[in-house]
């Protein structure tokens, strides 16, 4: 009689002994005596290994010589109650094949600890560690979270393109995408490459940010969010920033900036909320091995209102503070990630929303305020992150939005789809943009944006 696979998850879980399994995976460690060997198997269901107790009776050490760390197994045996510390059942081996032999000469995660300066350098097989396991399952829980609130609430999700005719947005340098041969590309009169012999007959771009598209959508859909890979050729070196990441932007008609930020604060303490409730393990893990605070913190995020304030307000208490900064604070200069740690992590020690920026230090699109100087956007802080979300009140009125282009040189003719939307129905409406490595950096207490995302691109970096 053949027996089903089981996964790790379900056999730790199970009530039902002594009975037949099968069960496939990894081997992480294989250690015993002469009469016994143990062999700790993963198969990514789960952080916990389970145990496989093979007698020597039945497998000499030969026969278990490629059981190594890094083979891949099929186990077959008995599901039992553990006689060990550490875990409720394990199995007793009948039949262990080894699907895929590890040469422990040269296997390179044989021992534990590698540093993670060390693991970016083979992302190939970093997931098969505990850190990258707990990261890529809480990974995938808060994305599938995002689509749940969102679904639960009325939302669309739509999907804005990645390649992108404007440059307009302003959010960051862009990458450019071309089919023109490298060599000799074909020259304007000016003596300029010429776009119009390109693939779409003009210049384009990977894009920055799906919010102009997202807007577009959510003057018919009413409430909608996208959710895509992103892409800003920033020679920002830093453990915040990747020139590939993954940005949710819900976009929302009829919404203040207060229903925005409303938005914002709930949507954040869900997710996180849903970390804790479907990732109890690896959370704990993550919080054991790296980060005491970790759990505590998260929970706090719950727990508590983000303290919300204007940049003015803001910049009076960082003036007044005792504190020396790098960068001098003055109103109307953007605030730096100091700036931002200071407010969150000494004078409120809570999460952030600041409110009314200058209009000179943001974007084109975002609603003047009555006077005429501060415009309606909102970014929310995090305790070791600084900015998680940047968002705003759009301004729906036609000429003030001219007139705000025409300050910023942002050029009318390639944003004209985006001024119709001001023409044929305006409404208020309101948006913001939520990195998801962001997210996950301060979900998992991991402190180098690199390691949250499986295959990171930043400068001089695109392997695997
Ligand atoms: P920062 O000032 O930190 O560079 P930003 O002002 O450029 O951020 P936005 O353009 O408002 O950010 O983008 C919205 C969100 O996307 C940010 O709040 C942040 O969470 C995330 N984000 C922005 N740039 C990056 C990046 N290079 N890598 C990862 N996430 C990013
Ligand atoms: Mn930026």
């Amino acid at each position: 009689m053949s027996v089903r696979r089981s996964s790790v998850e379900a056999l730790l879980a199970s009530q039902e002994l002594d009975r037949e399994v099968l069960v496939k995976g990894w081997v992480r460690t294989r250690r015993g005596n002469k009469y016994v060997q143990f062999i700790a198997v993963n198969d990514g269901s789960t952080i916990n290994n389970l145990q496989v107790v093979a007698d020597a009776e039945k497998f000499p050490e030969e026969t278990l010589k490629d059981v190594a760390t890094g083979a891949c197994v099929a186990v077959r045996g008995t599901l039992v109650a553990s006689q060990g510390k550490g875990q409720s059942v394990e199995i007793q081996a009948t039949e262990i094949e080894v699907l895929g032999k590890a040469d422990p000469e040269t296997y390179p995660l044989q021992k534990k600890g590698h540093s993670l300066e060390f693991l970016r350098e083979i992302a190939h097989l970093r997931p098969r560690t505990n850190t990258f396991g707990a990261v890529l399952r809480l990974r995938h829980a808060l994305a599938f979270a995002v689509h749940q609130y969102f679904n639960d609430r009325g939302f669309f999700y739509v999907h804005t393109p990645i390649i992108t005719g404007s440059d307009a947005e302003g959010a960051g340098q862009m990458f450019r995408v071309t089919t023109l041969p490298e060599q000799n590309p074909p020259l304007n009169e000016q003596g300029q490459v010429d776009y119009k012999e390109d693939f779409f007959g003009k210049a384009t771009n990977l894009t920055v940010s799906g919010q102009l598209e997202g807007e577009v959508t959510a003057m018919a859909l009413g409430k909608v969010y996208t959710f895509g890979p992103t892409f800003r050729a920033e020679n920002s070196n830093t453990a915040r920033h990747l020139a590939e990441f993954w940005m949710i932007e819900p976009e929302m008609a009829f919404f203040d900036l207060h229903d925005n930020m409303d938005l914002a604060e709930d949507f954040l303490k869900y997710l996180v909320r849903y970390a804790l409730e479907k990732c109890p393990a690896d959370l704990q893990f993550l919080n054991d091995q790296y980060d005491k605070e970790l759990l505590g913190r998260l929970q706090f995020v719950i727990d508590n209102d983000f303290q919300r304030l204007t940049y003015t307000e803001a910049v009076e208490i960082l003036k007044s503070a005792k504190q020396k900064f790098e960068f001098p604070v003055d109103w109307g200069t953007d605030l730096q990630s100091e700036h931002e740690r200071y407010l969150v992590e000494k004078h409120f020690k809570k999460p952030v929303i600041l409110t009314n920026y200058p209009k000179d230090i943001k974007a084109f699109y975002m609603k003047l305020d009555e006077d005429g100087r501060t415009v309606r956007a909102m970014d929310v802080l995090f305790p070791g992150i600084g900015e998680i979300i940047g968002g705003s009140q759009r301004e729906e009125d036609l000429g003030k939005l001219q007139q705000r282009m025409q300050e910023m040189h942002v050029p009318e003719e390639d944003l004209w789809w985006y001024l119709d939307l001001r023409r044929f129905g305006s409404a208020p409406h309101s948006g913001f943009g939520l990195g998801f490595e962001r997210l996950v950096l301060f979900v998992t207490g991991m402190t180098n944006i690199r390691d949250v995302i499986p295959f990171p691109r930043f400068p001089k970096n695109a392997e695997f």
